[in-house]
């Protein structure tokens, strides 16, 4: 059903995605994609998003909501991959782990799009909700539904299946009133929330 997906947030290296997930946070993509061109404009490198302070940082980030924590965050964080990481984003899960806003979620979102690696599973609000509906998982957690994810997803898949679970929930399986008429896995969905098909 989506092929191709991938992340819908522009960037155009590992630094710039990780602001941008980072800003993300209770944020569309499409509204992230408005503020992001003109923030890298004026902040081009991690030593400039460091080297600012985050009151200022939040000025320039009002719309995405939450500014101030995510400002803070992002000074944090580009503070930490140029002291340590010689301002490259890091390659490992364990040292992405240690940036200021960066929990696993994100972490797998930058690994995985920026670097092509499969660190794990993203799970955000969309994939928590569908992996639940389609019983791939039993927990509410999600670090407890990424691990069920990762021992029942080939891992060769990892990255893929993050993006085209996240595009169903924004397509189809939406939180409220899913499409489910429209979905080519009703045969296989057991949902309670279903609107149409077999239960
Ligand atoms: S049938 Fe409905 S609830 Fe099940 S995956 Fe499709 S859209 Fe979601």
């Amino acid at each position: 059903m989506y092929p191709g997906a991938t992340c819908a947030l522009h960037h155009s290296n590992p630094w710039e995605l990780l602001v941008a997930t980072i800003l993300s946070a209770q944020c569309t993509d499409k509204r992230v994609n408005e503020v992001t061109p003109g923030l890298f404009a004026k902040y081009p490198t991690p030593q400039d998003f460091a080297a600012v302070r985050p009151e200022v940082l939040a000025q320039d980030i009002r719309s995405t909501g939450f500014f101030n924590n995510k400002a803070k965050s992002i000074v944090g964080a580009a503070k930490k991959v140029v002291s340590e990481f010689g301002g490259q984003v890091p390659k490992t899960i364990e040292e992405m782990l240690t940036i200021p806003g960066a929990a696993r979620k994100t972490a797998n979102v930058v690994l995985g799009t920026a670097y092509g690696i499969a660190s794990g599973i993203v799970v955000d609000t969309h994939v928590q909700r569908i992996a639940q509906r389609l019983d791939l998982t039993k927990n509410t957690e999600p670090g407890k539904i990424e691990q069920d994810l990762m021992r029942m997803i080939p891992k060769d898949h990892w990255i893929l299946f993050s993006h085209q679970i996240i595009l169903h929930g924004r397509a189809l399986c939406i939180a409220r009133k899913p499409k489910c008429a429209e979905c080519e896995l009703n045969p296989l969905c057991y949902a309670k929330d279903k609107t149409a098909g077999p239960r």
